[in-house]
């Protein structure tokens, strides 16, 4: 469906849950969340009869987001019936990888085409800070799963934080020549909750050029990310810049968290609740969802922080 503004939704970000085993300091609170009740969170049936609402106004992609959507027990068989439903192309997962040992083969047989990573640092001191209580030999075990798997595409997610990570740009890089991934670095968001980090983490992606003089264009852009490649690399190197160059312009997504609330844009507190509606009910909403996707958000900085009234693990990235 064409929004006010010229651009083509067709892309639906599913968060299947806000619990995660991770805790890291830009997304969630150190003491998680509390949990909700069953009656507050979308079932697993509303979810496809969501996504199948979706696909009836244009959607052709989706991604599985959280929290963490691998500790969701029912997330093979939300995946399996995502990626059956009629129109939908592509289906992708979000993950912290530290159940992927266990579970990348099943979601590759479930219909899960493309797994996205996040990984912020190769060092496990630095890992076990970032997260509150990863172990980076745990994620480690998770990509070579997800590289065994068979996926058509691995990709790794890396927040660029001034000050914490910025000495590992030429190392993460570096994972596009050793691995077939694509590697992306991903702007610090200001979001409501998380643990301030500090003004100098909010760095430019720029910043990840400067420091590969080497790394090429790659022709283009893939969604949001714009490409660039190092010598013999095996995969791209992407860069996402929400807040030196947003590109509300390209937006073409709309979000639906575990709790039934479709969001129009990431960075805005407007939502429409879906829960308990029937088929008819969740098109006309998703409709309204689109219609209300405004031209862009307003700036953001490390003192302009997002009016998303969510926390990250409770939107889904
Ligand atoms: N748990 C999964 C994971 O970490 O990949 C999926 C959910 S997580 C909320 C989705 C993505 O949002 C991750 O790539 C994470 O790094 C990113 N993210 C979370 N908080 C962020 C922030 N404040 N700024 C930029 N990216 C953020
Ligand atoms: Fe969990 Fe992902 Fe948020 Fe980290 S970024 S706390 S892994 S939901």
């Amino acid at each position: 469906m064409i929004d006010a503004y010229g651009r083509n939704v067709t892309y639906l970000r599913l968060s299947v849950t806000e619990l995660c085993n991770l805790r890291c300091r830009y997304c969630m609170p150190e003491e998680g969340v509390p949990k909700r009740s069953h009656f507050d969170l979308l079932t697993e049936d509303e979810m496809i009869l969501a996504v199948r609402a979706a696909a009836a106004i244009g959607v052709n992609k989706v991604r599985i987001t959280g929290g963490e959507p691998l500790t969701k027990p029912n997330i093979l068989s939300i995946c399996r019936r995502v990626a059956q439903v009629e129109g939908i192309v592509d289906t992708a997962i979000t993950t912290n990888a530290v159940m992927l040992p266990a579970l990348a083969t099943p979601l590759r047989e479930a219909g899960i085409r493309r797994v996205n990573i996040s990984l912020d640092t190769l060092n496990p001191e630095k890992y076990a800070f970032i997260t509150r209580r990863g172990n980076l030999h745990d994620a480690w075990k998770g990509i070579r799963a997800a590289l065994d798997a068979g996926f058509d595409k691995v990709k790794i997610n890396v927040v660029l934080i001034g000050g914490f990570n910025d000495d590992e740009i030429p190392a993460l890089a570096a994972l596009t020549q050793q691995e077939p991934v694509d590697v992306r670095f991903i702007e610090l968001m200001p979001m409501p909750g998380d643990t301030l980090l500090g003004e100098d983490a909010y760095i430019p992606a720029s910043r990840v050029l400067s420091a590969l003089p080497e790394a090429v264009p790659a022709g283009g852009h893939d969604g949001v990310a714009q490409l660039y490649r190092l010598p013999g690399a095996k995969g791209c190197i992407g860069l996402i810049s929400p807040l030196s160059n947003h590109f509300c312009g390209e937006c073409n997504r709309l979000r639906l968290t575990a709790d039934g609330h479709v969001k129009p844009c990431l960075h805005s507190g407007d939502e429409i609740s879906i829960k308990g509606l029937d088929y008819e009910g969740m098109v006309a909403a998703l409709r309204r969802a689109v219609g209300m996707k405004p031209r862009e958000h307003e700036t953001l900085s490390a003192t302009q922080r997002s009016h998303a009234e969510r926390t990250m693990n409770q939107i889904g990235g």
